[in-house]
């Protein structure tokens, strides 16, 4: 069985995807959006609910996108997701996200110094 949203593969008996609460299909559709396309990665967090966040914000706004790293925090406790877009719609993929707090981004810059 296979969730059609991250498509990742579950034992049979399972009829629901732990991450996307999508009902399991028995075959992958074939995904020509992402044979022909370049990806960027716009998107990259240690946490699993806020990489929900950004792929449902993708959804909403029909950009087609994988995400990496699902499903890996089973046995090493957290692990980096990374998401990807097709890189024409990376721009507004990284809009739409902007505001969603990334694992790799460093509070550095427009911090005033304290005196
Ligand atoms: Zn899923």
């Amino acid at each position: 069985m296979y969730c059609p949203e991250c498509r990742l593969e579950f034992n049979p008996g399972i009829v629901e995807c732990s991450d996307c609460h999508v009902a399991l299909v028995e075959e992958l559709p074939p995904d020509p959006a992402l044979e022909d396309i370049e990806l960027s990665t716009v998107f990259f967090t240690g946490d699993e609910a806020i990489a929900g966040l950004a792929e449902s914000l993708l959804r909403g706004a029909g950009i087609v996108y994988i995400s990496k790293g699902e499903g890996a925090h089973d046995l090493f406790g957290l692990s980096p997701i990374e998401i990807q877009v097709d890189s024409r719609r990376a721009e507004e993929a990284r809009d739409l996200l902007a505001h969603l707090p990334q694992g790799n981004r460093v509070p550095s810059d427009g911090g005033a110094p304290e005196t």
